[in-house]
């Protein structure tokens, strides 16, 4: 189905759990503080040598925190440049320590291979080792690759259930989880409709996709972003008028997924159809 209401998304918008009190006395905003702080250091130890190898280049101008309810961030995968080599999920899990068993991703890719009367959809390892040759005999009459990752919708089904307000949705549009907050009672895996969570087992608390919140608040770009070797993933400001994301959608047909659920997702697909889901 077309999203042609993106543009909705764009407009700025209160964020209804961020300034709550948490139980410590401490807010929302000292958590999200102490979390740029404790990943200044990693990020300046990153420069020149990112998780899966490619060279970044320090940021001009380096967003800072005040300036958060200014931005709100999100991203598009071009479908059609995703060759499923899988280098997006190795970065991804190097930079946020995701454990290294095939049940635990904050992104993936999935394969769609289109036969005449039949859609086979597979995801071995989540695509870390990238996809086999192997068409089973049958040559479809379309195969492609969709990475996925947490939507960070903008009606977040895992904010809403979430008991203890642990998962939250950030001034700058991200969902979040407070780690020192979750109980792992699980509510928020079951609800989000993308399956884009898991039970850390290191920590027993929800994790998922953060953005990399930690590198775009330093002016850099998400792990997975950063190590696509064919641009397949655009990760920008959508209330910048003058970011290459928001030149992006304004040029392609974009898409969102499961659009029925009014999540209002702020990750966007470009080349999918309606197999994809
Ligand atoms: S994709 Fe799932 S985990 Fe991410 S914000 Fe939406 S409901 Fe929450
Ligand atoms: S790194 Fe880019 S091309 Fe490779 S699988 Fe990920 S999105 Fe696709």
């Amino acid at each position: 189905m077309p999203n042609n209401d993106h543009q909705d998304l764009i407009l700025p918008e209160g964020c209804d759990t961020c300034a709550a009190k948490t139980g410590s006395g401490k807010t929302r905003r000292d958590f999200l503080k102490l979390l740029g702080q404790a990943t200044v250091v990693l990020t300046a130890a990153r420069f020149g040598a990112s998780a899966a190898g490619a060279t970044e280049t320090p940021p001009a101008e380096a967003h800072v925190a005040e300036q958060w309810d200014l931005h709100k961030w999100g991203m598009a995968v071009d479908v059609e440049k995703c060759i499923g080599c899988g280098r997006c999920v190795v970065a991804c899990k190097a930079e946020n320590s995701v454990p290294k068993e095939p049940t635990y991703f904050r992104t993936w890719v999935e394969r769609y291979r289109e036969y005449e009367d039949d859609v086979v959809v597979d995801s071995p390892n989540g695509g870390y080792d990238g996809f086999p040759a192997d068409d089973g005999g049958r040559t479809p009459d379309r195969a492609f690759f969709v990475p996925k990752l947490c939507n960070h919708c903008d009606k977040a089904p895992c904010v809403q259930v979430c008991p203890v307000g642990a998962t939250f949705k950030t001034p700058d549009g991200a969902v979040l989880v407070d780690a020192s907050y979750c109980i792992g009672c699980r509510y928020c895996i079951q609800a989000c409709p993308y399956g884009a969570r898991y039970l850390n087992p290191v920590t027993q608390t929800a994790d998922k996709c953060t953005l990399c919140y930690h590198r775009i608040h330093k002016g850099l770009k998400p792990a997975c972003v950063e190590n696509c070797p064919t641009g397949a993933r655009i990760f920008g400001d959508l209330k910048d008028p003058n970011d290459p994301l928001r030149k992006y959608l304004h040029d392609h047909k974009v898409f969102v997924l499961k659009q029925q659920l009014n999540t209002y997702p702020k990750v966007f697909y470009y080349g999918i159809d309606k197999e994809v889901r």
